[in-house]
């Protein structure tokens, strides 16, 4: 695939539902295992997220179906996939770190529907 539409591509995945699709292909950019993907957080946690990832089980938990198309929660979660093999702490990266990972994708995917606007 073209490096360029990597990001819009796995943006447009998760918003039509196709997220398992969309983590494999992180999964194969990112050269790491295909985190699991599961619908309802685990007990205890805080009823305000969206989103969860427990690197334990590699599994990103998300609220209910509905966020399973947001791609904001699911490639920020994604992040902390990335993030949970790496050995020291202080490199496992930041909420901020993620937010901003995930921002990355969302900016290339507008870019790349405001381009294909102007061509038609
Ligand atoms: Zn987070």
């Amino acid at each position: 695939m073209v490096q360029d539409s990597f990001k819009p591509v796995v943006v447009w995945l998760i918003l039509n539902g196709k997220t398992e699709e969309a983590l494999s292909l992180l999964a194969k950019n990112y050269a790491v295992n295909v985190p699991r993907l599961k619908v309802g957080l685990p007990k205890g946690h805080k009823i305000k997220a969206l989103g969860c990832y427990t690197a334990k089980h590699e599994t990103i938990a998300v609220l209910n179906s509905d966020v399973l198309s947001n791609p904001f929660v699911v490639i920020h979660e994604f992040y902390h996939h990335l993030r949970s093999k790496a050995v020291d702490k202080m490199r496992r990266g930041t909420e901020k770190n993620a937010d901003r990972f995930a921002l990355s994708f969302l900016q290339e995917y507008q870019a790349a529907v405001k381009k294909a606007q102007n061509i038609t």
